[in-house]
């Protein structure tokens, strides 16, 4: 099972991700979470994206587009996984079907998360991330068990570097631009599922799981 998770920043992609990857045992692949682990790790990548992705921009296709490839090709994909965060432009969506076809593989849907510009801004604030497992919680609608410990890892969480006012607006503008116009081109293909993610958490999840179940049968 190839699933791809579409929606602004701030939509609950991360969020359902974990619970699909948990309940289809697949890989969680979130390039965003890539993206701060080669921060963290300050390497050569991590350099190179730090202030692109503080300033609230894309980080540039070739450079994304060779990090998921690499890891979509290991081992622990061979079932499949859940892409949160990738594709982002049309480039790399055909960059990524075409990988697959080589392989005689494809996606198999695509869901999409629709949650008004409002709401994101509402919630960011309220956002935080475990900088260990990259799990994230929102203070309002999805907080911890524990207040500011990440109810996987034990570690303490943090607000995200680029979830500033400014930043978020950017972020939004990115998304509507270079992302949503690839949900066209899902939807041509037949591979869009499109959800309110508006919803608390596990109503979002048990929407997705049946539009998954109705569109599987056809
Ligand atoms: P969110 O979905 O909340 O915006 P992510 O964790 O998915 O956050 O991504 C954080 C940042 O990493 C993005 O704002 C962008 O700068 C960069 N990034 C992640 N995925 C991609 C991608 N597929 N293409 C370009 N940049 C990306
Ligand atoms: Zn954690």
């Amino acid at each position: 099972m190839r699933i791809i998770m579409l929606g602004a920043p701030g939509a609950g992609k991360g969020t359902q991700s974990t619970f699909f990857a948990e309940r289809l045992n697949i890989p969680h692949i979130s390039s965003g979470a890539i993206f701060r682990k080669h921060i963290q790790d300050q390497d050569e990548i991590g350099k190179e994206v730090k202030d692109i992705i503080e300033r609230g921009e894309l980080v540039p296709d070739r450079i994304v587009i060779e990090m998921i490839m690499e890891r979509i090709l290991q081992r622990d994909c061979q079932r499949g996984y859940i892409l949160d965060g990738f594709p982002r432009t049309y480039q790399q969506a055909t960059a990524l079907k075409h990988a697959l076809l080589e392989f005689g593989e494809e996606i198999d849907h695509a869901v999409y998360l629709h949650v008004p510009d409002e709401n994101i801004k509402k919630r960011m604030p309220n956002r935080l991330v475990c900088p260990k497992c990259d799990t994230p919680y929102n203070i309002m609608s999805n907080p911890p068990l524990v207040p500011g410990v990440c109810d996987r890892c034990g570690a303490i969480l943090q607000e995200r570097s680029d979830d500033t006012e400014e930043t978020v607006q950017k972020r939004l503008e990115t998304f509507h631009s270079e992302t949503e116009p690839i949900k066209d081109y899902y939807r041509r293909k037949g591979l869009i599922i499109e959800v309110d993610g508006t919803k608390d958490p596990d109503e979002v999840y048990k929407d997705i799981v049946k539009a998954l179940v109705h569109h599987g049968n056809h």
